[in-house]
């Protein structure tokens, strides 16, 4: 049972195909449709729901593993998948954490981990007890800024309540910048860190990634790798875990949030690290031994491509490689639509204003035209 199965068919299961052909390992995969991202390059591909059993038993029919480009995978299923004979990694115990903003948090704070004040909230009335301006979050479903909102005024809770959704709230953090530490994990507890990166977001959406994190305070770093060690080992993560943390004024971090799948943020090291957290990720999964995160050069950026006036992107590659040849241009096969994910531009080198400079200017060209 050498085949690894991916349930998801988006761009993170694609990228994992690019890191399962060096490694001779078959993937599997579980599309939502048979032209989604991943399907178009991942040959063994079912198409069905993540959500139905029969769908996740078809997918995992004669993998070891079982893994994943999303957390929406019921818990319940997932330990289905287990009594059947299969390992799913991250295993339904560590996901939980990822699924469930509430249940995160819970944990976090038991642990003593530094997260924004927070409490469950579901009634006006706890808002206002909590105290604005605060940010509501749906505790299951949300991504990239859905399920997220800010109240400074107590009519902002209103679109929030009638979601109809479980809800926390978190203070407003006024935060200097955003930090994402990754690390690699394998089941018998081998970690690997990656370098502190930060990301900037627009509209709740990661527009792009610096790494390592410019001016970051040694300390700070070495305090938010091992911070994310202590997460993966606690939780008992296996794969890649992303711990999205606000770096505050006062020079302190905060949790945000946690990703147990390759990131957005890790995305630079395809092309920035001699192991890309894809590669990793398969590695961990599959209990090999797990690759150096050091970066090839002193200075990557990753700018996503968010959807804009460009609808042919492949149109766009001659004049995009003309501008900056050694950017690395990586295509999801996704219908364009506007401020969607559909790609990423990696640049790396020895300058940040120049590096950061081309890797805008290529993504820009993806983007606008
Ligand atoms: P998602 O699950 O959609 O990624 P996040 O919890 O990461 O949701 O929130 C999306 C973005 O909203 C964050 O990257 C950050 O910019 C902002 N945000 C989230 N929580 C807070 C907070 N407590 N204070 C200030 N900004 C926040």
């Amino acid at each position: 049972m050498a085949r690894v199965a991916v349930i998801g068919g988006g761009q993170l299961a694609r990228m994992m195909q690019q890191s399962a052909i060096g490694l001779g390992l078959r993937l599997r995969l579980l599309a939502e449709g048979p032209d989604v991202s991943a399907a178009q390059v991942i040959p063994d591909m079912i198409v069905g729901d993540h959500t139905v059993l029969t769908d996740l038993e078809a997918a995992a029919e004669g993998a070891a593993v079982v893994t994943f480009d999303h957390e929406h995978v019921p818990p319940e299923h997932l330990r289905a998948l287990a009594a059947a004979g299969h390992a799913p990694r991250p295993g339904p115990h560590a996901l939980l954490y990822a699924q469930d903003k509430g249940e995160m948090r819970s944990r976090l704070t038991e642990m003593g981990v530094p997260c924004p004040r927070w409490a469950f909230v579901a009634t006006a009335a706890d808002v206002a007890e909590f105290g604005l301006p605060a940010v509501l979050k749906t505790t299951r479903g949300g991504y990239d800024g859905k399920g997220v909102w800010v109240v400074r005024e107590p009519e902002d809770a209103e679109d929030a309540f009638s979601s109809g959704a479980q809800l926390i709230a978190e203070e407003l953090v006024d935060f200097r910048r955003e930090l994402s530490a990754q690390i690699a994990r394998r089941p018998g507890g081998e970690v690997v860190a990656y370098p502190v990166v930060e990301s900037r977001q627009a509209g709740g959406v990661c527009a792009e990634v610096v790494a390592p994190a410019p001016d970051l305070d040694p300390a700070l770093a070495e305090a938010a790798a091992a911070l994310a060690v202590r997460v993966a080992t606690e939780l008992d993560v296996v794969g890649m875990l992303a711990v999205e943390l606000f770096e505050t004024a006062d020079g302190r971090i905060l949790v945000n949030e946690l990703a147990m799948r390759p990131h957005n943020t890790g995305h630079w090291s395809i092309d920035g690290a001699v192991t890309s957290q894809f590669e990793n990720h398969l590695r961990a999964v599959a209990d090999l031994p797990l690759g150096p995160s050091a970066p090839l050069r002193p200075w990557s950026v990753m700018v996503n491509v968010l959807g804009g006036r460009v609808e042919d992107l492949e149109g766009q590659l001659p004049a995009v490689f003309e501008a900056v040849p050694h950017a690395k241009v990586h295509l999801y096969g996704k219908a364009v639509e506007p401020g969607r994910k559909v790609g990423h531009v990696t640049v790396v080198g020895d300058d940040l204003d120049a590096v950061l400079a081309n890797a805008r200017r290529a993504a820009g060209l993806l983007v606008d035209g």
